[in-house]
């Protein structure tokens, strides 16, 4: 029988409510979730972990690069079949991605939550948790990189939002639809993944802000956060990678400073690109030097960021981090 490692690592998956306060809170161990998925012991040894107990919008990146760290080094043991890992749902999609560029490894990591918590009807989280450990006993799980796992669908964290804030069905790819189901604790897989991308760095540079564009919007956010240092910048554009003119300039003196300007959309589908040409327009950023982002959300893009930051400080090779593989013209 394949042995799984489950990391614990908060959300509301290990939270119940507090009846003095009336909101949810962490109170569950890994044990005792452990204990509600009933039946697993049929299919896999879960042997228990605990890293954290933090609701996930008090994750940090560093964190997230710590729990890469812990989670490669359960990979590395011959026992260890996989690895399922529990997160709030809030922030689940950046951890996902940031293990999925940092992991090293042919086993299965499944990033897994819950939407409701432990004193809700219909408690989420042991069929998610049950759901992931099939995923990583499959066979079919392997070489496919992180996969997040909730309502018995499978999508690859590097392709994978938080879409509804309240669904149990909130984890989307936008832009390709899931990669498998788990039916009756079977994985079946739809497809490949499409890019599998890997950033060799055990540091992280935090210090990158993400920047959404809205109607007549100008520069006086990205010069503030360059006063205080910003080693990157992620521009979260509007429509295919055009913002306000006035936020132009701002854009203009961080690339002059040498600091990386990354581009993607503020829509929830498609990808960035030089399409337009007036003041403002796509074309305009490019000639001065701003990095495509792809398809990537913007809170996904600064993780990236971060990382390739965290490996260079070469403005060429972070462009290369970004573009090489999904920008061939360029
Ligand atoms: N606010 C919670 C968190 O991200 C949401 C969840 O876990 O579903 O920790």
């Amino acid at each position: 029988m394949k042995k799984v490692a489950v990391v614990f690592n908060g959300g509301t998956i290990s939270m119940k409510v507090d009846p003095r306060i009336k909101a949810a809170v962490p109170s569950l161990t890994g044990e005792e979730i452990m204990t509600m998925v009933t039946g697993i012991e049929e299919y896999a040894q879960v042997e228990s972990y605990s890293f954290s107990n933090l609701p996930s919008p008090q994750m940090s990146p560093e964190t997230m690069l710590e729990l890469s760290k812990y989670i490669q080094n359960l990979l590395n043991r011959e026992d260890i079949s996989g690895v399922v890992v529990t997160h709030g749902t809030d922030t689940l999609e950046e951890t996902a991605f940031l293990l999925d560029l940092t992991i090293k490894s042919e086993k299965p990591v499944v990033v897994t939550g819950a939407m409701r918590n432990g004193s809700e009807l219909g408690y989420d989280g042991p069929s998610n948790l049950a759901a992931s450990i099939c995923t990583v006993i499959s066979n079919e799980s392997k070489n496919r990189g992180v996969l997040v796992c909730l309502n018995d669908e499978l999508n690859c964290a590097s392709e994978v939002t938080k879409s509804n804030s309240m669904s149990l069905d909130t984890f989307k790819s936008p832009n390709f639809g899931p990669i498998g189901i788990v039916d009756s604790n079977e994985v079946i897989f739809y497809r490949d993944s499409i890019k599998k991308q890997h950033i060799e760095t055990d540091k992280i540079e935090t210090n990158v802000d993400l920047i959404k564009c809205a109607a007549g919007m100008d520069s006086k956010i990205i010069n503030y956060c360059i006063e205080q240092g910003s080693k990157g910048f992620v521009i979260e554009a509007l429509g295919r990678g055009n913002v306000p003119p006035l936020m132009v300039e701002g854009i203009h003196k961080a690339i002059n400073q040498g600091i990386p300007v990354v581009l993607v959309s503020r829509c929830f589908q498609g990808r960035v690109l030089d399409s337009y040409g007036y003041h403002g327009g796509g074309k305009e950023l490019r000639n001065l030097g701003v990095i495509f982002g792809d398809n990537l959300p913007g809170q996904k893009a600064r993780i990236k960021l971060m990382l390739a930051l965290g490996k260079t400080t070469n403005i060429n090779e972070i462009k290369d981090i970004f573009e090489s593989g999904f920008y061939h013209k360029f």
